[in-house]
């Protein structure tokens, strides 16, 4: 048998991530590769580390992509703030609650969870009650945006609480990052790790985190060595913390950090509140052709994630039978639910470079075609009317 070259096809990605890359940050990716301790690559990571501020709203110093996807930013965290014995209070909304818990446990620490209905955000009154019934309790977990069900959760307020109660936070901004509002320092967030391959529309396997000095001086008055040596923040800092020398941790992804600093040049040359903007009004006419189809959505709206739409899938429709069709006949890839949504919701992201008009168009046209071949009952042709109408009216 000869392999040849993989050669993938092009897909719009409509999903919750990975989501469509900016043509410009492929290109940076294909730049020549040069050391990753070469005095040029040094000033590009000093740039990245600004630019990463800006996307976290913070003047964090410890702020810098983990070489590695998501779930490695969210086990620095935990690695890095929780030792054995330590109690630790997780709000979950949602799949990555679960993981949050996994890592917890992972560490020798106690997981208090605190449970929430999926689709709802976290409930700050909860958690409150949580803190007061654990006072032993150091860290206080949660998921900013809920990929799994559309959700966003209050960061600032759930901060304020766990500060009243002598805790830090862990915060997960993987999907929010770039696509909805995160402000790391007025909101007084702590350990916040977020990736690569969402709103930021780069490629995935990189996980920007940062750490404000609260949780640092944490990590680096900890009685136990943080259980893994590739994550451990102590020996990482020699390589990105100010005034580093920059000795050689591991072998940085090179091509990859391009792209990251090329995704974050096209960020900041937006603005991130035009970034947020855009993201609601895409979202926003999504939503007038989803539900001109007798589509609903599964969040309230106040707490609906712009950049990624969760939707109830209509009765007697096949799930996996749309999204096959969608996926051959359109080359559109839309998400399936995931845990206890699996089967009953279809996850709609308009992420970063995805979040786009044309996007918004072919989707509900997509689906028209095929749920209407399906013989679903619903005005053939109106979502994506209603769709430009509401483009027409801003
Ligand atoms: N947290 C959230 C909210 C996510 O949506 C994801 C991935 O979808 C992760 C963590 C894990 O990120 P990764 O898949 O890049 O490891």
């Amino acid at each position: 048998m000869t392999i040849r070259s993989f050669n993938p096809p092009i897909r719009t990605l409509m999903g919750p991530g990975p989501s469509d890359i900016n043509p410009r940050v492929l290109q940076a990716m294909g730049r020549p590769t040069i050391g990753h301790l070469d005095p040029q690559f040094i000033v590009m990571m000093d740039e990245l580390k600004v630019l990463l501020q800006n996307a976290f709203q913070t003047k964090n110093e410890l702020t810098m992509p983990v070489s590695a996807p998501g779930s490695a930013g969210m086990e620095s965290c935990f690695v890095n703030l929780v030792q054995p014995g330590d109690e630790v209070i997780i709000a979950r909304n949602g799949v990555f609650g679960t993981r949050m818990e996994q890592n917890v446990l992972r560490t020798g620490g106690k997981a208090i969870m605190v449970d929430d209905e999926w689709g709802h955000p976290c409930d700050p009154n909860k958690i409150e009650e949580a803190l007061k019934a654990n006072p032993n309790a150091s860290v206080v977990a949660f998921v900013h945006a809920e990929t799994s069900t559309g959700a966003s959760s209050d960061a600032k307020t759930i901060t304020q609480l766990a500060h009243n109660h002598d805790c830090l936070t862990i915060v997960d901004t993987v999907t929010s990052l770039g696509g909805s509002e995160l402000q790391v320092d007025e909101w007084n967030l702590d350990a916040v790790y977020s990736g690569s391959q969402k709103c930021l529309s780069c490629t995935p396997g990189l996980s920007p985190v940062t750490f404000s000095d609260r949780a640092v001086d944490r990590i680096k008055n900890r009685k136990h060595p943080v259980q893994s040596w590739f994550l451990d923040l102590n020996l990482v800092m020699g390589y990105w913390g100010a005034g580093a020398k920059r000795s050689y941790h591991h072998t940085a992804p090179v091509n990859s950090l391009y792209a990251l600093h090329e995704s974050l040049v096209i960020l900041s040359e937006e603005g991130l509140e035009a970034s947020w903007k855009r993201h609601r009004t895409n979202h926003r006419a999504l939503r007038v052709g989803l539900e001109s189809m007798g589509i609903q959505f599964q969040v309230a709206p106040d707490y609906r994630l712009p950049q990624l739409n969760a939707v109830v899938i209509p009765d007697g429709v096949e799930d996996a039978a749309v999204r096959k069709a969608l996926l051959q006949e359109y080359n559109l890839e839309i998400g399936g639910g995931l845990g206890s949504g699996a089967g009953k919701v279809w996850r709609i992201g308009l992420m970063g470079h995805a979040s786009n008009e044309t996007n918004v168009l072919t989707c509900l046209g997509a689906l028209d075609a095929v749920l209407g071949d399906m013989g679903a009952s619903f005005e053939r042709g109106k979502a994506v009317a209603s769709a430009r109408e509401y483009y027409a009216s801003i």
